[in-house]
């Protein structure tokens, strides 16, 4: 199995370029804000406590999106060549979390790709998708507060992997296409 994290702040492109290395790789993505979305259309007790976090652009408690990760990889795994975490990890402990939930199975993490895109293109990018998502998050005050919230608790984590050797910074600007070539040039150098 090939393992890969996506990072980056909210706007920076994950999503589609997950779907791009879905297509390139055949890797199962896990997207964590997907799974929330999806509990709170299907209007579950989990997704309303989801929603009750999302909808002010703060994160989900540490315990329960661990959980809620560990789940997936378990539905998952036996047909999966790899994953691409999308959204996951956001802290520290996560990022521990996943760790040990790959150990735990034989596995381990490959690489971390981050998607490095300034601030204002950010907002633009999420105001433009507000436009159309349909999204409770993307509204100029949540993501505003989401920004804030990847400054404060996620970027540490770029320094985190950057010791741990895994780190590859992306330039996250330019065509979706011009992206993935960049990430594909990286994950071909990729040592297993
Ligand atoms: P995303 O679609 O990845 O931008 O996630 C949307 C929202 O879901 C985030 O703003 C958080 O409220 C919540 N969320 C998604 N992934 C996580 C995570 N790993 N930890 C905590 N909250 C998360």
């Amino acid at each position: 199995m090939f393992n890969l994290v996506i990072f980056g702040a909210p706007g920076s492109g994950k999503g589609t370029q997950s779907e791009r290395l879905i297509d390139r790789y055949g890797l199962t993505h896990i997207s964590t804000g997907d799974v929330l979305r999806k509990e709170i259309a299907s209007g579950t007790e989990l997704g309303k406590i989801a929603d009750s976090y999302i909808s002010r652009g703060h994160l989900i408690p540490d315990g329960l999106m661990i959980e809620i990760l560990a789940a997936e990889i378990d539905r998952l795994t036996p047909s999966s060549k790899g994953f691409i975490f999308d959204g996951f990890p956001r802290t520290i402990p996560q990022a521990e979390e996943l760790t040990r939930l790959l150990e735990a199975r034989g596995e381990k993490l490959h690489a971390v790709l981050g998607l490095e895109v300034p601030d204002e293109e950010l907002t633009a990018r999420l105001i433009n998708r507000g436009k159309v998502s349909g999204r409770s998050d993307d509204n100029p005050e949540t993501i505003k507060n989401r920004l804030g919230v990847y400054h404060s608790t996620t970027s540490p984590l770029r320094e985190y992997y950057i010791k741990d050797g895994k780190y590859k910074a992306i330039h996250g600007l330019g065509s979706v296409d011009e992206i993935f070539s960049r990430i594909s040039d990286h994950i071909g150098h990729i040592k297993d």
